[in-house]
This record gives C-alpha cells, structure tokens and sequence, in this order.
C-alpha cells in the first residue's frame, strides 16, 4: 500500500479554545499564517514555538513577537549539545539567556536528557547543559520545557539536585503512572502528544489516567507524532483536538472540561494571562 503523505483532514473545532503547548513550525511546510490560521479555525488559539538550536530559538523569539498567538520557548535540544565543544557550548547557552530575558520568550526548553539518540559519550555534554538550562530558567524566571527520552531516572534526579525552576513542563511526557505520580507530588505539568493515542501505549494512558486534571497539558511536537488515525501523515497544530478528544476518552471527562483545564493549565505553566 502506497503512504499517504498527505495533510489531514481539518477535526471538528473544539468548544473551548486551548493552546499547542510544544511544536516546531520551522520544520512545517505550510508558512506559519496558514498553520496558525488553520489552528485557530479548530479552536488552537495560541501555541508555543520551540527552538532547538540557538539559530532556530532567535526565529522562535521573532517569530512570537510577530504573531499574537505565538509564544517563544528557547534552547539547545539535548541532542544539540554533544555537538558543541565546551567553550562554544558556552557561547551558545550565553545566547540562549540573552533570548530567554525577552519578554515574549516565555520558556527555556527543550532540555534535559535523550539517552535513545546519545551514546555514552555525549551524556555528560548532555547533563552540562541540562543543568545550565535550569539555571537560566530560574535566574530569567521562564518555564522549564523537558525532553526526557529514556533517561527519566536522571531527568528527575538532576532537577533535585538543581532546585526545579517553579514552573516545568515534561514536553511529550513518555513515563509510567508511577513516574506520573512523582511528578505530580513536585508539582511538574505533563504535556501529552499524539503518541497517547497509538495502539502500543497503554502505559501512556495508564499515567494519564491518573495524572492530575490541572497538571496535563495537550502538544502536538509537529511536525511528529502524528495522532492516530493519521500516524505517518505530517502533523500540525491544528490536529490538537484529536489528541485532546483522545485524552478525554481515556481521564472520563468531557472534551470540554478537560479542554478547559488544558486552556487554564498552559496558561498558568507559561505565566501569560488565558485567552
Ligand atoms: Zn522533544
Ligand atoms: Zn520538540
């Protein structure tokens, strides 16, 4: 069977607007109007765009001082880090700070850990710049965004040992429910993407199942991890709903309860003032 590569069809809107709380729209096709745009025609009203590399979270910055609805996150992708020697790494997180300090850059983030892509090698240039970020966050007083790839362990460890910033985000949270209950007990909000809804990921669905109703948050982290039915097809904002409709089904609650709590959450997550 050929792949459809094709966009998704628009979902129905939603009743209460919420907000995209992680995605990449530098690595979309259609230009950022058209993405917002389609967004906004579904009830996605605000989204948070995230820099991976200092270049991208400059655009990220320019990008959210463009649009009313864009909300800048800045960082070095954990797998950005490795690359970069020391005294360059430097220079790049010292950019990352200047970026942080502006006032519509509202999180450090993605950082944190990513053992699936890293090899020994490049944890300790990893866990460096993990907890440089953290640092940055708390002195500019930003959310902390986290990408925790098979290193949930040392995730949670290294906040500890830092001191969490007040506000963190576990962007596509990928841990059990018993992980789930951890970071509830610390207050961490956990942002589920489209993978909550693949056939393999009951013990996603067992952790949202018990994760706290003001603590989740709804992504898309598109263009990847494509809500089912539409795995494989290249993700937007726009096909938030269909995540969200899914995470409904799975709490017990009604799509637009749990879209209000997702509304309020990300606000309050992000420090802007709800829609
Ligand atoms: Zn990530
Ligand atoms: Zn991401």
């Amino acid at each position: 069977m050929p792949s459809d590569s094709s966009a998704p069809p628009l979902p129905e809107p939603l009743r209460v607007p919420v907000a995209d709380s992680h995605t990449h729209l530098d690595m979309q096709d259609p230009s950022v109007e058209e993405a917002l745009a389609a967004a906004a025609s579904v009830g996605v009203t605000t989204v948070v765009q995230v820099g991976c590399d200092l270049e991208r979270s400059r655009w990220a910055a320019e990008t959210a001082a463009a649009h009313e609805a864009v909300h800048a996150a800045v960082a070095l992708h954990p797998n950005e880090a490795p690359r970069l020697p020391g005294p360059e790494l430097d220079e790049a997180l010292a950019g990352i700070e200047k970026l942080a300090a502006l006032p519509q850059v509202l999180a450090v983030g993605e950082t944190g850990l990513d053992y699936f892509r890293t090899g020994e090698d490049g944890v300790a240039a990893q866990q460096r710049s993990f907890r440089e970020h953290i640092a940055i966050a708390k002195r500019q007083d930003k959310a902390l965004v986290i990408h925790d790839r098979d290193a949930h362990a040392d995730v949670l460890r290294i906040l500890d040992e830092e001191g969490a910033p007040e506000r963190t985000v576990f962007h596509c949270y990928s841990g059990d429910a018993e992980m789930a209950e951890l970071c509830a007990a610390k207050g961490y909000f956990m942002s589920f993407a489209g993978n909550v809804t693949f056939k393999n990921a009951q013990p996603l669905r067992e952790a949202l199942a018990v994760a706290p109703p003001e603590l989740v948050l709804v992504e898309t982290d598109a263009p990847f991890l494509t809500p089912m039915p539409y795995r494989g097809r290249p993700n937007a904002p726009y096909l938030v709903p269909v995540t969200l409709r899914a995470m409904a089904a799975t709490k017990g609650m009604t799509e637009d309860a749990l879209a209000g709590h997702v509304a309020a959450n990300t606000a309050r997550a992000f420090g802007y003032r709800a829609p």
